[in-house]
């Protein structure tokens, strides 16, 4: 089994892990009602992807 020879020190572990850091998810306006959702979702307000076709219905809450 391979083995390190030498302990990863503090300072060199946190350096590799200095680009593990998760960045903001993305949000897009969607184009029938504006609401703001995920880039290629189905829109989780009004249930429409690529303008008309209707994927999901949710019940109404308003
Ligand atoms: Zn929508």
């Amino acid at each position: 089994m391979a083995v390190p020879k030498k302990k990863t020190s503090k300072s060199r572990r946190d350096m590799r892990r200095s680009h593990d850091a998760l960045g903001a998810n993305s949000y897009h306006e969607c184009p029938k009602c504006g609401e703001l959702k995920r880039p290629h979702n189905v829109c989780p307000k009004c249930g429409t992807y690529n303008d008309r076709e209707v994927v999901a219905k949710k019940t109404t809450e308003e």
